[in-house]
């Protein structure tokens, strides 16, 4: 599974690969062998030592259908099993063990609770990952695949 650097040029991509599973870190000035630093800057993808990718779009889902020109993302994509926020793999819990950090109405009617072993976040299934689940589909449908 591809591994990314989003730099600061690319807004909201970075969230949108972890949602999609893929290990995206914020590009600080590294270099890591096998992760593939993705940016809309020329002079950084020219002058970065290792793979670079350049992004000519600025909307996050043209940069996705861009990327899946380039690499097909979306055959190995896990949608939901990486934390947005922090990037950490997300780990299956349940609605008794963290009853006391989510919404009564969230305890009772929701399932396929995950928690992030990194900030603590939890997450669960609902309309809202529907509909993400849904637009990445139209996206990545879209792209010719
Ligand atoms: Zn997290």
């Amino acid at each position: 599974m591809m591994k990314f650097f989003c730099d600061d040029t690319l807004g909201k991509l970075t969230r949108k690969l972890r949602l999609l599973g893929f290990d995206t870190k914020k590009w600080n000035g590294d270099f890591e062998e096998g992760r593939v630093l993705l940016t809309r800057s020329r002079k950084r993808w020219e002058s970065y030592p290792g793979e670079s990718f350049l992004i000519f779009e600025d909307n996050w889902r043209k940069q996705l259908v861009e990327l899946e020109k380039r690499f097909s993302i979306f055959q190995n994509a896990l949608m939901f099993s990486r934390c947005p926020e922090c990037n950490a793999i997300l780990v299956k819990t349940t609605a008794e063990e963290v009853k006391d950090r989510i919404p009564e109405r969230v305890y009772l009617t929701a399932t396929n609770f995950k928690v992030c072993p990194n900030c603590g976040k939890i997450y669960w299934s609902g309309t809202h990952v529907e509909r993400i689940r849904k637009e990445f589909e139209r996206i990545f449908g879209g792209t010719g695949r």
